[in-house]
């Protein structure tokens, strides 16, 4: 809406115009100026990268606060969750655990038979149909609350000047009072083995369109995990090579050693303590040979269709010009900012991935909104931040686990361990009951009280429906909730979450 505002401030480079793709909204008046073609705009709030950081805190500050925002988005609007993350992510996982009942529905009495295997290329269609609804819509809440959308790559020059390279290849100038860093991240690259560009990363997992027989997946933390359990339950042969004896490292041990165990139990086959050292590609039939070394052993893996490298996220400041601005990344490239996401520049903030801290969509919407409502809303909002203690995650491994607060190693360092008190559950949750012992998961619960009010600093959950369960137990433990509290909530029967309420 706010299309080019001022005459050029530099000659123009050629006679085309310097026009990107336009938000829907200001297409039609940024097309009918382009024939005086400025390259110059304005802005008060210039937020790089339309992902979910940067579009709540835009939305925000135009739809909410009357600011005239921009956003400038190098790919599609949504960001890693939408695109290549959570959104497609949970649908695939919605599919796994379709498979998972059907498996479990023999032993409630029901008796099918599958005439045909599962139709990822169906399903794969469908999904990527409906993350591109989903970007449409992200377009049009950008309209509705009167945001400027360019679509280009953009480039910090100064602490007040972006250049933005269009689809077209010109580029634009953008004047901005108060620029937004909310670029996230990319896949960390495979490690410099010979052959590790025949595998792909978690991106390139949303691109796979038929059903693979054989997967290997490189990986410990949760998109490994998560992909591990999904191509496992819709029956494909899955390999997870871990460096160490356990996934999910940076979770308490209840987590780690629980799904580690079950991913065994379920059939994937774990490498542990392995290193992959080179990859062959068959020209003929595209299939993968692993060579890797596991404890000690040179091994072999071959016939695979994918390789997935989930090796870690890496921050998108490589090209961003910061250095021009005089802003301060660490030795990792991830942003630095101080509790209210201001960064060394006066007038640069960054949030979300882009700055290392919890790497979640929720934390950067909920960072992106508070800051625009600190920049830009009434007074009362002047110190609001956002609160980066007890955060809730949750992995939606197979089964799902949750986790907020502390795990036990670092409550012990916290508090000591004569300062705790910790409560532990292992069950068979009520859904297994008709099944026989060797189709039973595993459910497991943690609490770490601390002090002699027993405050609730680490809650740990395994098991079906952690997922969901988790969200209302963070609330309580976000208000401080003891382990009194817990016990004073009447038990909900008969579920698995009533164990969290009646732990001894
Ligand atoms: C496989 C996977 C699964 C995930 N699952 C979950 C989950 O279940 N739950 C959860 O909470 N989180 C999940 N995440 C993490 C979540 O996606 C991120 O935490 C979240 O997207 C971060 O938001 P952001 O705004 O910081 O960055 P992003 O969403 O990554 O957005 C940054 C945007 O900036 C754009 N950009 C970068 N550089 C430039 C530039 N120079 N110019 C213009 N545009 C630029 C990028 O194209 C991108 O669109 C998952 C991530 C992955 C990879």
């Amino acid at each position: 809406m706010q299309a080019f505002s001022r005459l050029a401030r530099r000659p123009l480079v050629s006679s085309l115009p310097a026009a990107g793709r336009i938000s829907t909204l200001s297409r039609h008046f940024s097309q009918t100026s382009l024939a005086m073609a400025p390259v110059s705009k304005e802005t008060d709030f210039l937020v790089i990268g339309g992902g979910s950081g940067g579009l709540a805190s835009a939305r925000a500050a135009a739809g909410k606060f009357g600011v005239k925002a921009m956003v400038i988005e190098g790919n599609r609007l949504g960001g890693t969750c939408v695109n290549v993350g959570c959104v497609p992510k949970k649908v695939t996982y919605n599919a796994a655990a379709i498979a998972e009942t059907f498996h479990d529905a023999k032993s409630y009495g029901f008796s099918f038979q599958e005439t045909a295997p599962f139709d990822w290329t169906t399903f794969k269609k469908k999904r990527d149909a409906y993350i591109v609804r989903l970007n449409g819509i992200y377009e049009r809440n950008l309209g509705n609350d009167k945001v400027e959308y360019v679509h280009g790559w953009a480039k910090v020059l100064s602490r007040n000047e972006v250049e933005v390279t269009l689809d077209d290849g010109s580029k634009t100038l953008v004047h901005a009072k108060k620029i937004l860093l909310a670029v996230g991240g990319h896949p960390t690259p495979a490690p410099p083995i010979p052959g590790a560009d025949f595998g792909t990363n978690s991106d390139g997992f949303f691109d796979i369109d038929t059903l693979p027989k054989k997967v290997a997946l490189v990986g410990a933390g949760y998109i490994a995990v998560e992909f591990a359990g999904m191509f496992n339950a819709l029956g494909v042969e899955t390999h997870l090579f871990i460096r160490h004896d356990t996934f999910l490292r940076h979770f308490d041990p209840i987590i780690q050693e629980g799904v580690t165990k079950e991913y065994e139990r379920l059939g994937v086959k774990l490498h542990k303590q392995s290193n992959a050292t080179k990859v062959d590609k068959d020209a003929a039939s595209g299939k993968l040979t692993i060579h890797y070394n596991e404890k000690g052993a040179e091994q072999v893996l071959s016939d695979v269709d994918h390789l997935i490298w989930a090796v870690g996220r890496t921050p998108a400041t490589a090209n961003l010009g910061l250095a021009s601005a005089g802003v301060d990344v660490n030795d990792r490239g991830y942003v630095v900012v101080d509790g209210y996401q201001n960064t060394n520049v006066d007038n640069i903030f960054a949030l979300g991935d882009v700055t290392g801290q919890v790497e979640l969509t929720p934390v950067a919407i909920a960072a992106g909104r508070r800051l625009a409502a600190r920049l830009f809303g009434p007074e009362q909002f002047r110190s609001l931040k956002l609160d980066y203690a007890n955060i809730p995650s949750v992995v939606f491994s197979h089964p799902e686990v949750g986790s907020i607060g502390l795990t036990e190693a670092e409550a012990v360092e916290k508090y000591g361990r004569e300062n705790l008190t910790i409560y532990k559950t292992n069950f068979t949750a009520m859904y297994y009951a008709m099944m026989e012992p060797d189709q039973k998961g595993p459910t497991a619960y943690k609490l770490i009280c601390a002090g002699p009010e027993e405050k609730v600093v680490g809650l740990h959950i395994l098991g079906l429906g952690s997922g969901e369960m988790l969200q209302g137990f963070g609330v309580a433990v976000k208000m401080g909730a003891t382990k009194a509290d817990f016990d004073s909530c009447v038990a909900i029967h008969p579920t698995s979450a009533e164990e969290l309420v009646t732990l001894k």
